[in-house]
């Protein structure tokens, strides 16, 4: 049995079963029942939330042999070769790739001839901003006077684009971003109906990172499923989508703030389950904590943030401005020294250990620098200053509240400041455009903060050309799956962090087993065993073993210190 994705195999196939969508398909549905039906409608929306299903729909809605309905029967042959995308007065076209005025006038050139088969001739027109000037123009004047027996639907991201004269003559529905809990709901439906175990905080990975777009959603699915060989897990998801479960981030700096070994304990061990990145993660406490902040000192919240409000409200009065000034710089001094530390694991252990182990104004307790530790008595300072005022209440002390606050918080800015300059300092090397080739491909391969997919595609491709910093790679066709446009732009812009100038990736599939990373990696991982079998079949010892004791060499294992 092939294979068939998730957003083919359970497309909506009627107006109920669109998800998120309610507002349009019901004018929808009221319009055809109350026979009342424009002949251009316009579906504008974000990518991947419903635009071209929805006018597929209307298309088998108006062609039913049934009769026009809200409710199309999905059996009749012209619902059913709509579904499957062969009814011949169904005019499918993508603006994106006819823009030119000709290619309008052939579309068009049939538009007076009645419909073959169907009650109405349907010309569905996607990403229909992409247009010529002139290509408008010859839509225009089928637009303002069509034939009864034609409809036109027209589909774009960017309604701004579009003339004004074809805008106000198309009936317009803005189709939603779907929210959070609409994609998960219908990634669990689908899960539940190919019978596959729900791990739901993966399943909220996927949704968080669809970002508003259904068909994202599905295609993620089907990336993680083919991930992990038909089972969705976190561990996999997270490894897929290079992102942290925000579960364990909150955890676990709760479990810091509470000073909670126990959980501590605990938490380390869920994290290293899921095999993350540990610098990343860092880097999601560095973003929660900001969060926080924001809360504490500005009571404002991020847009779209990962975590949620109470998330960070709770956070919020259970820590001082000081304290979590002082935690973020813990955390990015912690990132700065994780690539010296024995491995990541160890060094992401140790910043979360100085989390936990650092008290406010506790000279017994660890410290890096004395010059610090003397930085932080005067946080501290303030912060019981702070403390004491708010028990007495008055006009006078609020003042001194406020000053105090303003003091610690600019305290903390500077040091962080200050160690965000060494870390620009000691920045690594930048590369330039043109130094980017097929030799020096691994070089920078190495430097690249990419992971799961998208660096499995790296290590497995071979620069073909570098046109001005269009990077032409082609991809090996063990991972050719992985070749989506997200994990395109993730490789673009990991590459823009150590590259002068501008790169923009493009995957090509590579047909003629060119050398990559991956393939050099193996063969000098090959040599190296040779060369070992060789040294030990030349030892004394093993040539005595061999002529008096018949010994065989029978296998050489590849020790793990081996890179
Ligand atoms: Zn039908």
């Amino acid at each position: 049995m092939t294979y068939q994705a998730l957003a083919r195999q359970y497309r909506p196939q009627n107006f109920t079963e669109l998800v998120g969508q309610e507002h349009v398909t019901q004018a929808l549905i009221n319009g055809l029942e109350q026979g009342r039906i424009h002949h251009a409608f316009l579906f504008t929306g974000t990518r991947g939330v419903g635009k071209t299903t929805v006018a597929r729909i209307l298309a088998k809605a108006l062609n039913c042999e049934k009769g026009v309905t809200g409710n199309p029967c999905c059996q009749c042959s012209s619902c059913l070769e709509i579904a499957e995308g062969r009814f011949v007065d169904l005019v499918e076209v993508d603006a994106a790739s006819k823009t030119g005025v000709d290619d309008t006038r052939e579309l068009l050139e049939n538009v007076q001839y009645a419909p073959t088969k169907g009650r109405y001739k349907i010309y569905l027109i996607d990403e229909v901003h992409m247009f010529s000037k002139s290509s408008f123009n010859a839509l225009l004047k089928t637009l303002e006077e069509p034939p009864p027996h034609v409809k036109f639907l027209l589909a774009t991201t960017e309604p701004k684009k579009l003339p004004v004269t074809v805008l106000s003559r198309c009936l317009q529905f803005n189709l939603k971003r779907l929210n959070l809990t609409q994609i998960q709901n219908h990634l669990i439906q689908l899960l539940e109906l190919q019978n596959i175990e729900i791990d739901s905080v993966a399943i909220e990975l996927i949704a968080r990172a669809a970002d508003g777009s259904m068909r994202d959603g599905l295609s993620l699915l089907d990336q993680a499923l083919a991930y992990g060989a038909g089972t969705v897990t976190t561990k996999d998801v997270t490894l897929m989508l290079g992102s942290m479960d925000q579960k364990s981030v909150v955890g676990l700096l709760n479990a810091v703030i509470d000073k909670d070994k126990e959980s501590l304990n605990k938490q380390l061990t869920q994290i290293f389950n899921l095999a993350p990145d540990y610098s990343r993660f860092l880097h999601e406490l560095a973003l929660l904590l900001h969060e926080v902040s924001l809360c504490q000192i500005l009571n404002s919240y991020v847009d779209n943030s990962a975590f949620d409000k109470n998330t960070i409200k709770t956070l919020t009065e259970k820590t001082t401005p000081a304290q979590v000034q002082l935690f973020y710089q813990i955390i990015l001094k912690g990132q700065e020294e994780i690539n010296l530390a024995p491995d990541s694991k160890t060094g992401f252990e140790m910043t979360i250990i100085r989390l936990f182990a650092f008290e406010i104004g506790n000279p017994d307790s660890l410290n890096t620098t004395p010059n610090k530790q003397k930085a932080i008595q005067q946080n501290s300072k303030q912060t019981n200053t702070q403390q004491y005022t708010q028990q007495l209440p008055s006009e006078q002390n609020v003042s001194s509240v406020q000053a105090n606050r303003t003091d610690s918080t600019q305290q903390s800015q500077s040091n962080a400041q200050s160690i965000a300059q060494t870390t620009s300092n000691q920045a690594f090397k930048k590369y330039r455009c043109c130094e980017v080739n097929s030799e020096t491909w691994q070089e920078i391969f190495q430097k690249l903060a990419i992971q799961g997919p998208t660096k499995e595609l790296a290590r497995n491709s071979h620069v073909l050309s570098n046109d001005n910093g269009t990077l032409v790679l082609a991809i090996d066709e063990q991972v050719q799956a992985f070749m989506t446009d997200s994990s395109q732009q993730r490789l673009s812009s990991a590459l823009k962090d150590i590259i002068s100038e501008d790169v923009v990736v493009q995957f090509k599939q590579d047909d003629d087993n060119r050398s990559t990373i991956a393939k050099t990696q193996q063969q000098q991982q090959e040599a190296h065993i040779a060369a070992t079998k060789n040294k030990v079949e030349q030892n004394t010892f093993v040539q005595h073993m061999q002529e008096n004791f018949d010994a065989e060499l029978i296998q050489i294992k590849q020790g793990e210190s081996f890179i």
